[in-house]
Parts: structure tokens; sequence; C-alpha cells
């Protein structure tokens, strides 16, 4: 029996933008499984609750397939993945200035389990100045990011700021 691929797909999804979906749209093509991990740090501050990341990834993701899973975790990512039969770790690479960080990741989570292997996704063209941190930043100062982030993200963060 062919055993089944299954990504994890990790990030802070602080929140989950136009980007980040591009990349688990196309994930879902290559894998017979996707999770989207909302890795955290609870020494590290976010806008959005561990509990808020994983609802507004469900909210925009609820149209695709069902081979598509949600999941937190503040531990080791290839003890994560090895805990859900993972051997894949899916990262998308948007600039040059992402790619230092991404290649440090993949060596030292390489050298922690032989078996899991990260995958690297180009991001679509339009998502290429698209992060978790500019959007808070421009949102915050009141600007638009629509078309940067679905609908459902846009009302959560004008809620944020209007609340704050
Ligand atoms: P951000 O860098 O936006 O704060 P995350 O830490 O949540 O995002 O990123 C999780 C993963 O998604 C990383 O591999 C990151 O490079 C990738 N990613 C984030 N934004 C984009 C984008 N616009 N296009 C492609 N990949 C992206």
């Amino acid at each position: 029996m062919k055993t089944k691929k299954i990504a994890v797909y990790p990030g802070s999804f602080d929140p989950i933008t136009n980007g980040h979906l591009d990349i688990i749209v196309r994930g879902l093509r290559m894998f017979d499984e996707l999770i989207v991990l909302v890795a955290y740090n609870p020494n590290k501050s976010s806008l959005f609750s561990v509990e808020e990341r994983m609802d507004l990834i469900r909210l925009v993701t609820q149209d695709l397939d069902g081979r598509l899973r949600v999941d937190c975790s503040s531990g080791l990512l290839v003890d994560y993945a090895k805990s859900q039969g993972a051997n894949v770790i899916l990262r998308g690479l948007r600039a040059v200035s992402d790619f230092e960080y991404e290649f440090q990741m993949a060596l030292i989570n390489r050298r922690l389990n032989r078996d899991v292997e990260t995958v690297f996704l180009m991001t679509g063209y339009q998502w290429f100045y698209t992060s978790s941190n500019l959007i808070k930043e421009a949102a915050g100062l009141g600007g638009s990011v629509k078309g940067l982030v679905p609908d459902v993200v846009l009302e959560r963060l004008e809620e944020k700021f209007r609340t704050r």
C-alpha cells in the first residue's frame, strides 16, 4: 500500500494572508494531507491569540477539501511532524531576505531529524511583499490591506485595531 504523503506547513499566521493561502492551495495539490500548524512561542506576543489564528485559518480554508487540518504546537517542529507521520515541512519563499533564515531552519531541522525534508514553494508574484508583519503595521496605521488578506481577516483586523 502506498504510504500517505503528509506535510506540515508551520508558521505564526498572525494573521493568515493571501500569500499563506496560495502556499496552502498549492501544497494540497502536492500532498495527500496538509497540516497547517500555528507554531507559537508562549513568551512571544502576538496580535491574535493561538485560538483566533486557528479559527481564521479554518474559516478561510473551509471550502478547500478535507485533506487539510489545522493544529497548533509550541514544541519542536520535527517532533510534531513525527507524531503526525509527516515527513515533509512545507515553507514559502518570498524574497532573498527569507532565504537565509529559511536555509538555517531547514538545516537545523534536518540535523534534528534526517527523515523530515523541508520543501519550498516560491511565492505567487502577487504576494511577494505580503507578510503578516507588514499587514499588521499598515492596518494598525489605518491603511487598507484589502486584497492582501481574505475579507474575514480584514474585518478581524479592523475590529482589533478599533478596540485598541
Ligand atoms: P510571516 O513571514 O508573513 O509573518 P509566517 O511566519 O506565518 O509569516 O510564515 C509561515 C511561512 O509562510 C513561511 O515559510 C513564510 O516564508 C511563508 N510565507 C509568508 N508569507 C508568504 C507569502 N506572501 N508568500 C509565500 N510564502 C509566504
